[in-house]
């Protein structure tokens, strides 16, 4: 996609697909992830074989479509997309599979969001390259065995811990992505910045890598509101002060908090005193779904040092009371 259509339409999501990286040489940081991947790719093109399936686990925006999408493109494969909420039967994932070729990559994201039937069905495609489809109800009911050309599939998951574990076994290779430092959050925007055409001093670009939470879609993000803010309310160059008066705008704190982050910690302290609070309570205390908490907020403020997970539930630390400008109970500073 042509980044000046793109921005015509102002469509983020074309936006964020063009500064997408297409090759793994282009990739920033997770250095062990691609080298370990590079190798694998390599070897399967060598033996003219679709590589073994790949599970990609971490939290939210941290390039697991963007490693899909160059997986099939180092493979000069297709690249087929969907989701496990979009897998809500066995049939939906047949209908997908027996339309394959050989050699193409399938991308699941969300793969822990499967339905179960489908789940079963995928261990036999992914072993076998066979698929049982089930014609028919009850007693008349026949299984139709189908054969389906070698593939592969590129499963997405926040947690590779929710995966069964038969599913898990049957992936060759598992990679974990772990949070981007903020010299390598540094180089991504300065990437894009340079694909956007937007004018950045080292300190702004500086500052803006440092409150992304350690991930590139935020990173990308935040570049794209402060140069609304500099085109609007300055001369378009996104310096430090623009990046911090920006930022303080959209509610992202010094250390990349967002709103989302201080919701949970701030419940946390003053609601239950600093836990320990189940996961859901505080979900419902912060109005959001389980998930969001448990997948987008809590790797963070976890990696962070700002709460702990213990057995009888989450606990903020001396860090998250003074991040909120308030005294940690006594008991947690001895
Ligand atoms: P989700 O789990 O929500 O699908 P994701 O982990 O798949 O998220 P992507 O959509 O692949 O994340 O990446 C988000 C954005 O971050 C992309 O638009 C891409 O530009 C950028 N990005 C991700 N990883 C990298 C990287 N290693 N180097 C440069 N840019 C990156």
């Amino acid at each position: 996609a042509s980044l000046t259509a793109a921005e015509a339409d102002g469509d983020e999501r074309t936006i964020e697909a063009a500064l997408r990286p297409r090759t793994l040489d282009e990739v920033v940081g997770q250095v062990r992830v691609r080298d370990q991947l590079g190798l694998v790719l390599e070897a399967a093109r060598r033996r003219g074989r679709a590589p073994d399936h790949v599970l990609l686990s971490g939290p939210p925006g941290l390039g697991k479509t963007t490693l899909a999408m160059i997986i099939a493109g180092e493979m000069s494969s297709p690249l087929r997309l969907t989701s496990g909420p979009a897998i809500t039967h066995a049939g939906d994932l047949a209908a997908i599979l027996s339309g394959m070729n050989e050699g193409d990559v399938l991308f699941v994201d969300e793969i822990h969001r499967m339905a179960r039937p489908a789940e079963e069905m995928l261990y036999m495609a992914m072993e076998d390259f066979r698929v049982d489809v089930v014609i028919g109800k009850g007693p008349g009911a026949t299984a139709i065995p189908l054969d389906i050309p070698p593939f592969t599939l590129v499963g997405a998951t926040t947690r590779a811990g929710l995966l069964p574990g038969p599913l898990r076994d049957r992936f060759g290779f598992t990679a974990h992505l772990e949070f981007y430092e903020p010299h390598e959050l540094d180089l991504i925007i300065h990437r894009s910045a340079g694909l956007l055409g937007v004018v950045l001093e080292a300190d702004g670009a500086a500052e803006i890598a440092s409150r992304s939470r350690g991930t590139p879609r935020i990173a990308n993000r935040l570049l794209r509101r402060v140069r609304d803010y500099a085109q609007v309310r300055a001369d378009g160059v996104v310096t430090l002060d623009v990046a911090r008066a920006a930022l303080e705008l959209y509610e992202v704190d010094e250390l990349g908090l967002d709103r989302l982050d201080r919701g949970v910690l701030d419940a946390l302290c003053r609601r239950f005193g600093g836990g320990p609070v189940g996961i859901s309570t505080l979900a419902v205390a912060v109005g959001e779904e389980r998930e969001t908490v448990e997948e987008v907020a809590e790797p963070f403020l976890v990696r962070n040092g700002f709460l702990a997970r213990t057995p009888r539930g989450r606990i903020a630390t001396p860090a998250a009371w003074q991040h909120l400008g308030l005294t940690p109970p006594p008991a947690l500073v001895a």
